[in-house]
This record gives structure tokens, C-alpha cells and sequence, in this order.
């Protein structure tokens, strides 16, 4: 689904933050990035949604370039979700319409097919009957699932999650991890970066150690936490465990 092929990401004047960086996502697996903090699992994220202009290198989805410069760049932001550490819903809007926002006023769904869309997915991940709530009154980790529910509403290809429960309370963890579980087990694609450990390697296909901008380390959980070949791997993997 996404692939990114020697990718460069460089900030200001040289500070070098990804390096030559390749990575291959195949459809229905999830791909999990750990690494120290400052290693660059954010920019990629934010390079894989063209958050960011990578400075050498190509990301195809679905086996186009998007970085070409003649991507259209709503198009490829529609097919990938993002959630990222702060739930950022507007604290003015319902929940409904955190929701069905950007499918309507971006790309231009019925507001009626919208909100069904938004309804179910609301369901799905428990929160039915919450529509019509405003952000403050829900719980952290709610408002983490309406975040997830907004990014799953435009029914994209891949889903991108940033430290998604970083800002939750350690008792609301559960109930968000749950819900990227559940999409694992509905195969949807995603690319995750996280400091929960245990949670990296039980829902990874693909583990991808960064140090410094570099994935020092890639494969299956358990090669990479249960025999790491990488001397920066072990070291890292010691430290956090
Ligand atoms: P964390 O685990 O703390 O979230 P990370 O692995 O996500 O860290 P990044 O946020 O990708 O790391 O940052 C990688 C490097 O890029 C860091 O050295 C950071 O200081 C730098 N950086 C990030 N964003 C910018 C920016 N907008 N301008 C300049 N430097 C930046
Ligand atoms: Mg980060």
C-alpha cells in the first residue's frame, strides 16, 4: 500500500532527519515505528501524508508516486487517515460534526450519507449515542476514538497513528489500543508510531527500529524484539524494557 524508497528528510539548513529511508507496507498489515525520542517516527508519518516535502527520495500508495510534484495532494490525503497524539477535535463542533466536516466541505459527500457513515462507525467503536456531545464531555480516551472515527470516515486505504494514547491517562490506554486491535483484525492497513513496547510488538507484522533518522532494524516482532541483530537495537531495547 505504501512504500517509501530512499527518503530523505532534511530541516532548515541540514539537520538531517530522515536518512535513506526505505519501507514497504503490504495491504492488511500493520507496521509499527519505535525508536528514541527525536528519531524521526513523527516526520515520517508526516512525510507519508505529505505533511511534510521530503528532500530526495519517493512514497508511492498504491503504486503511484505521491510525491511527485504532480500528485494531487487531496486525493492522496482522502486515501490515508491520520490520528495523531492530541485528538485535535474542534471544541466548538459536536462530535457528529468533528466527524462529517471534511467529508462534506472537502469532498463534497451528502450530508445525509455522512452522517450515516459517521453514525456507524460511532457504533462500531462504542460511542453510539455520543453524537451529538461536545468533545468536552467525553473522556480522554473518547475523544481519542471520535479522532479515530474522523479519520476512518473517509473510508481511506492506510491509517496513520502518531503516539496515539501519549496523552491519555494510563486507565483510558486500553480502550484505544482496543480499537486499533479491532481494525487489525479488519485488515485495515496502518503505520504506527509508539513508545508502548508491549502494544509494538503483540499488534505488528512489521517492526521498524529508527535511530537518528535511519531504520537501523526491520522485520518481524519477533526477530526484532526477541533477536535483534543490531547492536543500536539491543542498546535501545534494554534501555526501555
Ligand atoms: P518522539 O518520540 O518524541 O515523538 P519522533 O521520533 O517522532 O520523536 P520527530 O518528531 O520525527 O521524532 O523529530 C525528529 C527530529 O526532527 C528531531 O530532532 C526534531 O527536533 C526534528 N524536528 C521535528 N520537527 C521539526 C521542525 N518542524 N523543524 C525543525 N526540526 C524539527
Ligand atoms: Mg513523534
Amino acid at each position: 500500500v505504501l512504500r517509501l524508497e530512499s527518503v530523505r528528510k532534511t530541516y532548515g539548513r541540514g539537520t538531517v532527519v530522515l536518512r535513506d529511508v526505505d519501507l514497504a507496507v503490504p495491504p492488511h498489515t500493520v507496521t509499527t515505528l519505535i525508536g528514541a525520542s527525536g528519531s524521526g517516527k513523527s516526520t515520517l508519518l508526516r512525510c507519508a501524508n505529505l505533511l511534510e516535502e521530503i528532500d530526495d527520495g519517493a512514497i508511492f500508495l498504491d503504486g503511484a508516486e505521491i510525491t511527485d510534484p504532480r500528485a494531487d495532494v487531496d486525493a492522496v490525503r482522502r486515501r490515508i487517515g491520520v490520528v495523531f497524539q492530541a485528538y485535535n477535535l474542534f471544541p466548538h463542533m459536536t462530535v457528529l460534526d468533528n466527524i462529517t466536516l471534511a467529508p462534506r466541505r472537502v469532498h463534497g459527500v451528502p450530508r445525509a450519507e455522512a452522517e450515516e457513515r459517521a453514525r456507524e462507525l460511532l457504533e462500531r467503536l462504542g460511542l453510539g449515542g455520543r453524537a451529538g456531545e461536545y468533545p468536552d464531555r467525553l473522556s480522554g480516551g473518547q475523544q481519542q476514538r471520535v479522532a479515530i472515527v474522523r479519520a476512518l470516515a473517509g473510508r481511506p486505504r492506510l491509517l496513520l497513528l502518531d503516539e496515539i494514547t501519549a496523552a491519555l491517562d494510563p486507565g483510558l490506554v486500553g480502550e484505544v489500543l482496543g480499537v486499533v486491535r479491532e481494525l487489525k483484525e479488519e485488515g485495515m492497513t496502518m503505520v504506527i508510531a509508539t513508545h508502548e513496547m508491549g502494544f509494538a510488538r503483540e499488534v505488528a507484522d512489521q517492526v521498524c527500529f529508527l535511530d537518528g533518522g535511519v531504520v537501523v532494524e526491520r522485520g518481524t516482532p519477533e526477530r526484532v524484539f526477541g533477536d535483534p541483530q543490531q547492536d543500536r537495537t539491543r542498546q535501545f531495547l534494554r534501555r526501555i524494557i
